[in-house]
């Protein structure tokens, strides 16, 4: 018997659920249940801008609808903040975050201007030019109030933390459900933002404090979050936190083979409901009946 897993499902509450979401939702569930485990759900609203609790609202009854039970109160990053802030200081001790100034315009144009910029699975990485301040103009710019993010050194965490090399379990990867070990890219995503100027937190960060918080083991997600996997698996050993494994599933594509998104309004769970479909149509629709 295999030991009992701990998932969960985290979607952003700034829209409806759709199918791709459903796909995720059940395969979390199942991964739980078939274990014995738990199944957690998390609401990633650290972006209050683009939150909205009707939202929240509308998922957690749409979870019920499909007939998935969670265990224990739904976790709100947006009640989490301190414990983002006390994992962002302690890497910060660790010397390995910086202040970045830079605009979204200021990195295209740096990026623009040179010969071989540094390239990440989905394009340019930043180019590290705050990084390479000095300390007086690193410390004018925070005396004068300048906004700023806080990147992370990813080369600098790369030396402290030295070899041996780093790994994550794959439980089954995409369509073909690939499984094994990795090998980690600490450097794949470049120097990630740690704390965002707006929200001072994020994605990355959070996510892998809330997995530690709460005891996940098994982080199933969509395979569009696999090299994400590598920098969290970085700041995994930067803090300290246990690993769990992962299974970065297929993702539910349209008729065009473009992954789902928010532009289609039909294939929500509330339109389909609409539709008369019921839980058990949307499974066989997933594969998954
Ligand atoms: N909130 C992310 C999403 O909705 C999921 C992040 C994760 O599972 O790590 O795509």
């Amino acid at each position: 018997m295999a030991e009992p897993e701990v998932t969960r499902f985290a979607p952003s509450p700034t829209g409806e659920l759709h199918l791709g979401h459903a796909y995720a939702a059940l395969i979390a569930h199942q991964a739980a249940r078939s274990t014995g485990g738990r199944f957690l759900v998390r609401m990633e609203n650290l972006d209050q801008s683009r939150c909205d609790t009707r939202f929240e609202a509308a998922i957690l009854e749409e979870l019920s609808w499909l007939g998935l039970a969670w265990n224990g109160p739904v976790r709100r990053q947006s009640d989490c903040m301190g414990a983002y802030r006390t994992a962002l200081e302690a890497l910060s001790a660790r010397g390995v975050v910086y202040p970045c100034f830079c605009t979204r315009g200021d990195i295209a144009r740096e990026i623009e201007g040179m010969a071989a910029a540094p390239q990440g699975p989905d394009g340019p990485l930043y180019p590290g030019t705050c990084r390479q301040l000095s300390p007086p103009e690193r410390q004018v710019r925070l005396a004068g109030g300048m906004a700023h993010a806080l990147r992370l050194d990813v080369g600098g965490a790369i030396t402290q933390l030295g070899v041996p090399p780093m790994h994550f379990e794959e439980t089954g990867r995409g369509p073909s459900g690939e499984t094994g070990v990795v090998a980690v890219q600490p450097a794949l995503l470049g120097d990630i933002v740690l704390g965002r100027k707006d929200t001072g937190v994020s994605y990355h960060l959070a996510v892998v404090v809330d997995d530690a918080d709460q005891g996940v083991t098994l982080v199933t997600r969509g395979d569009d979050l696999f090299a994400a996997t590598h920098v969290q698996r970085l700041l995994q050993a930067l803090l300290g936190l246990p690993v769990p494994r992962y299974r970065h599933h297929a993702l539910i594509r349209d008729p065009q083979g473009r992954r789902l998104a928010k532009r289609d309004r039909d294939q929500t769970l509330a339109a389909l409901r609409a539709s008369g479909m019921g839980p058990e149509d949307i499974r066989r629709t997933l594969g998954l009946g």
